[in-house]
């Protein structure tokens, strides 16, 4: 066998994805964020930092001890240009849906409501680059209970 082509056998084999794209993009692909909401209405990140179309894994932990009808935690992420305020006056009215409101194109991704000591997880795709308003909508928390979710 000619010496030359063993060789070039040999490279290739052992070295199959030649293009380097491939593997980064895999990387970045998905991301794993946890947020904490608390007893004193707070969550601990005013700020999340994602890449547009990665998979976003969220999970919410109420660290609290208050149980879901006195001091309940969602995580609603809003579409761009939604008036925060108004959006949260519609979700007092859908309390039969965890306080989302039904049929609603300003929710882009949102977790269940969860009570002192529980948590949930959701996934989602992280939208076009831009920054997005995150609210939790149980009566009277948006105030206090809400953060950016940055995309770049
Ligand atoms: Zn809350």
């Amino acid at each position: 066998m000619n010496f030359f082509i063993s060789m070039l056998m040999v490279l290739f084999i052992s070295n199959p994805f030649n293009t380097s794209e491939v593997t980064p993009e895999i990387d970045t692909q998905k991301t794993e964020i946890v947020i904490e909401g608390t007893d004193q209405m707070k969550f601990n990140l005013s700020e999340i930092n994602v890449k547009a179309g990665e998979t976003v894994t969220l999970t919410l932990k109420h660290t609290g001890k208050l149980p879901k009808a006195a001091m309940g935690h969602n995580w609603v992420l809003l579409a761009s240009g939604t008036d925060v305020k108004t959006f949260a006056m519609e979700a007092l009215k859908a309390r039969d849906n965890e306080y989302i409101p039904k049929g609603t194109e300003q929710v882009l991704a949102y977790t269940a409501l969860v009570g002192g000591g529980e948590e949930t997880t959701i996934e989602f795709t992280a939208p076009a680059a831009g920054e997005y308003d995150f609210i939790c909508t149980f009566p009277g928390h948006y105030a206090l209970m809400k953060g950016k979710l940055i995309v770049e």
